[in-house]
């Protein structure tokens, strides 16, 4: 009898230690023993929320000519010829710059920015992007004497149409290009004022890094906060100090979110930190023609397993080869070899990272959840 009870608890011991096994072991289940064309479905299918992205760098080579043409341009005429451009630049960021300058002149009109919202919209609904907080850069635009209000006019008549059509909603973080002056910024706040209602965040992005630190626009985010806006930053992998940039993030602009900012999985205190403040970081591990993999697999991983709020995002779907957020998962996901329950939690991560009010955001959590049990995920 008592040898019988012995066998039972320890079959029913080894039956849970294999459940946890299945369910909890991270990597132990690329293991789903999924195809990638099964896997593409289940990443493809998934509700999924994008808060790093560029409007400048949605643009699809399509859209790009399209606005090329409206504008008698006499390059980017084509699909082809912008493919081409892309696939010519050297590496790094110079070249990504060579290329993205060129193209964001194609924006000129209140129609160019409504229709670039609107095209990425419709890649939001083909990705089933439920929720989106983008970026959009106005100094980039009125340095090329675009005008303020049309392009805001557009970015808004375009998110309206695009939320009709698509269902997808989406909100806006206007963005300061670090290598500019800090009074160009607070002209550029200033500008924004009449339309803060529909601003959710500030953040800074461009480059270079190195001689333009956070703490650089360290009165621009004081006042940014007074008035209501949520803050994040860009801190980009492997800049001259990147670590003490993310911290001057942290402590002197007193950000909401980190953008980037992968930097800190190598100094252990600072993850401890990033998770006492329980900041989420926006990953963008992309990938060009030229990479071997995405980049930044091994610190995206050790940030997750070290229990950081991490999620992935597209940042440049248009000038990149990883493109919208479906097939940057499920690039990143193969050559992880992480599990569909990594997948779902990352994407956790993002609506957790949301700027929503508090329902709202469970709202998305829970549809999350459901459509991750409904497909056997226990997360
Ligand atoms: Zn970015």
């Amino acid at each position: 009898m008592t040898t019988k009870f012995y066998n039972r608890l320890l079959a029913i011991i080894i039956v849970l230690f294999s459940f946890q096994l299945f369910s909890f072991n991270s990597f132990a289940s690329n293991l789903d023993g999924m195809s990638r064309e099964k896997m593409q479905v289940f990443i493809g299918e998934m509700p999924k929320a994008e808060l790093h992205i560029h409007l400048e760098g949605t643009m699809s080579p399509e859209t790009v000519a399209k606005l090329a043409n409206r504008n008698k341009f006499n390059f980017f005429k084509t699909a082809d010829e912008v493919r081409q451009s892309l696939s010519s630049r050297v590496p790094g960021l110079t070249g990504f710059l060579s290329h993205h300058n060129k193209q964001i002149t194609v924006l000129q009109t209140e129609k160019d920015f409504l229709t670039t919202v609107y095209d990425f919209m419709e890649k939001c609904k083909e990705n089933n992007i439920v929720y989106v907080e983008m970026f959009f850069d106005p100094q980039a635009h009125t340095s090329r004497g675009i005008d303020f209000d049309s392009m805001m006019k557009g970015i808004l008549a375009g998110r309206e149409a695009g939320q009709k059509a698509f269902g997808v909603k989406l909100n806006l973080i206007i963005s300061i290009n670090r290598e500019r002056s800090v009074d160009s910024a607070v002209e550029m706040m200033s500008n924004a004022k009449p339309y803060k209602k529909y601003l959710l965040g500030l953040g800074i992005d461009s480059g270079p890094e190195e001689g333009n630190p956070p703490s650089k626009f360290k009165d621009v985010y004081a006042q940014a906060k007074k008035d209501g806006y949520f803050l994040t930053i860009h801190n980009d992998v492997d800049e001259k100090n990147s670590t003490g940039h993310i911290r001057e993030a942290m402590d002197i602009l007193k950000v909401d979110r980190l953008d980037h900012s992968l930097n800190a999985a190598e100094d252990i205190d600072l993850v401890a930190e990033i998770r006492r403040r329980d900041l989420c970081l926006t990953a963008s591990p992309v990938q060009r023609g030229s990479d071997p993999e995405p980049q930044d697999i091994p610190r995206i991983r050790f940030l997750f397993q070290h229990g950081v709020c991490i999620s992935l995002h597209s940042d440049d779907p248009g000038e990149f080869d990883s493109g919208y957020l479906t097939n940057l998962m499920l690039n990143f996901q193969q050559a992880g070899k992480f599990s569909k329950r990594d997948m779902v939690r990352l994407m956790l991560h993002a609506f957790k990272a949301a700027w929503l009010p508090d329902e709202e955001k469970k709202a998305y959590i829970n549809s999350l959840k459901k459509w991750a049990a409904a497909n056997y995920v226990n997360i």
